[in-house]
């Protein structure tokens, strides 16, 4: 295009519009779910906008939101428009020029060189225009922000490699449109069925409708997935609606549908994925369920509607009680939230433990993915730490591998005759705590000691209800070694018997160690480690004072 300023793209946004056109070809088609799913966002926040800032667009037409495909064979070009939000010209600089966001760097680095894997990561980190270049060698968006006046259209365009030009030009209606120049060769898009085909395929559960061509019938079913009966759907949809909500390329491992009347109505449709998001451990990553109200997107979630530790769980939530304008602040104190988070969580609870019950293959990939942000859930929502108890998953001396595949009523269920105890071992690691000497006494009595070696761990043991099923947890880097009925007679007495032999040895250490120890004892609790230290039975166990220190906790 003529006129306009030029301005270079940033150095990771280069790079990804050169991995766009060569990396991921394989899989072209999804440019135009990219497209689509950018332009329905647009329409979404338009919509919002409506409702929560009604001054700035009174002025725009009521028009019915829709967005268009069409194609020009002589021309050689497809182009995508909608009337959504569009964007201002500062808009157009952050969001499409600079790529200053923070998924870009990651996405890079994220990249594995296959291609169905590497295509799925587009959708996660947030860089789906650039899509575009996969088919494209030159692509000009014209866009006019909401609100604004029909001369604050913006023209940008590029050919992707490495610049863009910026123009202002006259714009009269609102929203996006964007023209991709074909490469050479890709006529075989430039053809109303196959178009078709792809909205159908990767569109088909955008809620709004999509023409393509002169026909103004869409081609999309454009209702929302979670509204229709579950006997309409087959488990199919549910993947494919889940793939297309997350960008995820594989199946979830579960989901629930539900929908619930009564003094309130809401419809939940979670999934749980089958691998861990490259963000789970950022505190302010947000993507876990979208709130919807009446089926109008209104924001992602961020804590209000699904605790921290079921950060995993993504989907919908659609509310029939909330008002269209609600804004977190509200969702703070709403009644209905409350009751529908409540529900949510015992429904997610009952999923896992049924996925446990019923495959516990499946629950194990479950368990290594996000057993750890389960795990801060025992302490911090008490009143389902009974539920969270029968869900948790240990190592024990008794596994075979490092994989934590130990119920605690799995170890009830094989505790020795008179034991009653549940014994565990807090300790910095995984293989710190497999070579405790602590753990010496309790491998020669063949007594199955769990092995905590996770940084969350502390939270589980200080979280716990004291007992499970009428069993005591105790540490066994604490106190004396108690393992009550378990002790034989002759044990006891050798034990008294070294304990007068070597009286003589302890009273000098008890002097070398005053003031740093507060005994010293002959112990059994070893077989082949002359000694170890222990904490005193009413003290915290060290390796959880260790850890609360390192957190800052008291
Ligand atoms: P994401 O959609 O994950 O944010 P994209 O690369 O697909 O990442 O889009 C980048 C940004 O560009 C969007 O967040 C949005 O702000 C803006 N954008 C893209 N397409 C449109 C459109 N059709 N209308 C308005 N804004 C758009
Ligand atoms: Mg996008």
């Amino acid at each position: 295009p003529v006129g306009g300023e030029t301005f270079r793209f940033q150095a990771e946004a280069a790079q990804i519009l050169d991995l766009m056109a060569h990396s991921l070809y394989s899989n072209k088609e999804i440019f135009l779910r990219e497209l689509i799913s950018n332009a329905s966002d647009a329409i979404d926040r338009l919509r919002i906008e409506r409702f929560s800032r009604p001054e700035t667009v009174a002025d725009e037409p009521e028009d019915a939101p829709g967005i268009r495909v069409a194609f020009d064979k002589d021309a050689g070009t497809i182009t995508i428009s909608d009337n959504g939000i569009g964007m201002s010209r500062q808009e157009v600089i952050d969001n499409i020029g600079t790529i200053a966001r923070s998924g870009t760097g990651e996405f890079l680095r994220a990249m594995s060189g296959d291609q169905r894997a590497d295509t799925a990561l587009i959708g996660q980190f947030g860089v789906g225009f650039y899509a575009a270049f996969i088919v494209a060698d030159r692509v000009v968006l014209t866009t006019r922000r909401a609100g604004l006046g029909p001369d604050a259209g913006v023209r940008w365009s590029s050919d992707g490699k490495g610049e863009y030009t910026l123009a202002a030009v006259e714009r009269a209606e609102r929203g996006t449109t964007i023209v991709l120049h074909l490469r050479d060769g890709e006529d075989d898009l430039l053809n109303e069925h196959r178009l078709r085909t792809i909205v159908q395929r990767y569109s088909d559960h955008i809620s709004l409708p999509i023409a393509i061509g002169d026909d103004d019938a869409p081609v999309n079913r454009a209702s929302a997935l979670w509204a229709r009966p579950r006997s309409e759907l087959a488990e199919s949809d549910y993947h494919e609606y889940y793939r297309h909500l997350t960008g995820d390329y594989a199946d979830p491992l579960a989901y629930l549908h539900a929908k619930v009347e009564g003094r309130y109505e809401y419809t939940l449709l979670l999934f749980v994925p089958s691998q861990a998001p490259f963000d789970l451990w950022i505190p302010q990553a947000t993507h876990g369920v979208k709130l919807h109200v009446q089926r109008v997107f209104i924001l992602e979630d961020t804590g209000q509607l699904m605790p921290r530790h079921l950060r995993f769980v993504r989907g919908i939530i659609d509310s029939s009680d909330l008002p269209l304008n609600v804004s977190r602040e509200i969702l703070q104190g709403s009644r209905a939230v409350e009751h529908i988070r409540s529900s949510a969580v015992r429904k997610v609870l009952a999923l896992l433990k049924d996925m446990a019950k019923d495959d516990p293959e499946k629950y194990a990939v479950f368990w290594k993915q996000f057993g750890a942000v389960l795990k801060e859930g025992v302490a911090d929502d008490p009143a389902h730490r009974e539920d969270l108890a029968e869900l948790l998953r240990f190592t024990s001396t008794r596994s075979a591998t490092q994989d934590a595949d130990v119920s605690l009523a799995d170890y009830v269920a094989r505790m020795k005759d008179g034991q009653d105890k549940i014994y565990y071992l807090l300790a910095p690691n995984p293989s710190a705590a497999a070579s405790s000497p602590h753990l010496e006494a309790f491998r020669a009595k063949d007594i199955e000691v769990l092995l905590l070696g996770d940084a969350v761990d502390n939270f589980v043991v200080t979280g716990l209800p004291p007992e499970y099923r009428g069993k005591r947890l105790q540490s066994v880097a604490q106190g004396a070694p108690d393992f009550g009925a378990l002790e034989d007679a002759t044990e006891k007495e050798a034990a008294e018997k070294a304990g007068s032999d070597y009286a003589d040895l302890i009273g000098r250490l008890k002097e070398h160690l005053a003031g740093r120890a507060w005994d010293v004892r002959v112990t059994s609790r070893l077989t082949t480690s002359p000694a170890c230290v222990v904490a005193n039975e009413a003290d915290t166990d060290f390796t959880l004072a260790r850890r609360m220190r390192g957190t800052g906790l008291p």
